[in-house]
C-alpha cells in the first residue's frame, strides 16, 4: 500500500466512523503491547468523540500491560453478541486469530474494518488498511487519528507509545522510521512521561520471568555453524513456575542478539498439546514469515510465529529443518 492508497483508505474509514455510533474493537489472542495499545488508542479516541465503544480481547489484558491507563476498559468477550454496527480488528493477521469468543461477540456487526501491519494479512475486512511498511499497528492508528483530526486523550497518547515502542524493540528495529521518532516527539510534547512509561513497560517484570529465563537457558542449542539458535519451554516448566502467557514476551531477543546468529527460534508446549513457535531473523535475506506460512503461521519477514500440532519432539525438527533450508538457500 502506497501513501496515496493509505490516505484514500483512511478517508473511507473516516466515513464509516462518522456514519455509525456503536463499535467493537478487537485484537489478536495472546495480545502483546501493539495489540492492546492499538485497541486502547483508537477506542479512547472514539469514546472522546462520543461514540459507544466496546473493547474486547479473547485473553484479556496481560498482567504486564495492566499499568496502561484505560486497560480496565478492555474485557474478555461477553457470551452474547454485542449490539454493534462496526467491528474493528487491529494488529490481527488472520480473522481466526481474534479468537472464537471475540468473533461471536462481534457477530452482529455489519461492517468490518481490518487495520494491520502484517504482510501476510489476507484483507478479511470490508475495508482494509494494511500497511506492512509501518513498524506497528499503533503507528497506523496514530496516523489515522491525526489525518482525521480525532482527539488524543491521555489514554490514547500513552497507548500509542507503548504499542510502537514494544513492536520496534524500543525504537531500534530497522522498521523504525523518521515518522516513528516524530510520533514519539509529538507524544512527548503532548505530556507523555517517557521515563515512567518505559519503566512501567520494561523494568517491572515479575521475578518468575527471571526464573523462566534460567529454565530456557538450560535448553539453549545452537547449530554447528552458529547461525541458528533455539530454546524451548516445556509445559511442566510453566506449571512449576506458575507462568503467565506473557512472561516469555521478548525473551527470544536474547538469543537473537548473539553474534553470528541469523535466525532464532523459540518452541513452547501449550496446554492444549499444540506447539507455539516464535521466530526471529536478523538478516533481510531470510524471511521467517515464509517459513511460518509453510506451517500455517504468519507474521513479518523478520518476526513470525506458528501454532502447530505437537508433540514438541515432532514439531521442532520439522521447523528447524525448514529454517536450515532457508539459511542454506541464502
Ligand atoms: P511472536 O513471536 O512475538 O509471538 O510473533 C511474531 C509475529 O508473528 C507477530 O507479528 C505475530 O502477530 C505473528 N504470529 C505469531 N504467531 C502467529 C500465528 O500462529 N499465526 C500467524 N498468522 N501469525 C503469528
Ligand atoms: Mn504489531
Amino acid at each position: 500500500m502506497d501513501d496515496q492508497e493509505f490516505k484514500k483508505v483512511i478517508d473511507e474509514i473516516g466515513a464509516v466512523i462518522s456514519a455509525h455510533q456503536r463499535f467493537v474493537l478487537m485484537s489478536h489472542v495472546r495480545p502483546d503491547g501493539d495489540a492492546i495499545g492499538s485497541v486502547i488508542a483508537l477506542g479512547f479516541s472514539l469514546m472522546a468523540m462520543g461514540k459507544t465503544v466496546f473493547i474486547i480481547n479473547e485473553d484479556g489484558v496481560p498482567e504486564s500491560l495492566e499499568f496502561l491507563k484505560g486497560s480496565e476498559k478492555v474485557t474478555t468477550p461477553p457470551k452474547d453478541p454485542l449490539e454493534v454496527e462496526v467491528a474493528i480488528a487491529l494488529d490481527t493477521a488472520t480473522k481466526p486469530r481474534l479468537g472464537d469468543g471475540s468473533l461471536h461477540a462481534a457477530s452482529k456487526a455489519k461492517i468490518w474494518l481490518n487495520i494491520d501491519h502484517h504482510i501476510s494479512n489476507p484483507a478479511y475486512g470490508d475495508i482494509n488498511l494494511i500497511d506492512a511498511r509501518k513498524p506497528a499497528t499503533g503507528q497506523i492508528i496514530y496516523e489515522l487519528i491525526k489525518a482525521l483530526g480525532y482527539p488524543i486523550p491521555d489514554e490514547t497518547r500513552d497507548a500509542v507509545y507503548v504499542a510502537v515502542s514494544t513492536d520496534t524493540g524500543s525504537f531500534q528495529y530497522g522498521s523504525t522510521t523518521a515518522a516513528t521518532y516524530e510520533l514519539g516527539a509529538d507524544l512527548i510534547r503532548r505530556g507523555l512521561n517517557v521515563g515512567k512509561i518505559n519503566a512501567d513497560t520494561y523494568d517491572n517484570h515479575p521475578y518468575r520471568r527471571l526464573e523462566l529465563m534460567r529454565a530456557l537457558l538450560n535448553t539453549l542449542q545452537i547449530s554447528d555453524d552458529g547461525q541458528l539458535a533455539c530454546w524451548e519451554l516445556l509445559d511442566q516448566t510453566r506449571l512449576d513456575l506458575n507462568l503467565q502467557p506473557d512472561d516469555s514476551e521478548g525473551l527470544i531477543d536474547m538469543i537473537r542478539s548473539v553474534k553470528g546468529v541469523r535466525v532464532a527460534a523459540f518452541f513452547e508446549e501449550l496446554h492444549d498439546g499444540k506447539i507455539r513457535v516464535s521466530m526471529r531473523s536478523k538478516d533481510s535475506g531470510i524471511n521467517v514469515c515464509n517459513v511460518a506460512t509453510e506451517f500455517g503461521g504468519g507474521g513479518h519477514a523478520l518476526a513470525a510465529g506458528i501454532r502447530m500440532a505437537g508433540p514438541l519432539s515432532e514439531a521442532k525438527p520439522k521447523v528447524l529443518s525448514a529454517l536450515k533450508q532457508a539459511l542454506a538457500s541464502q
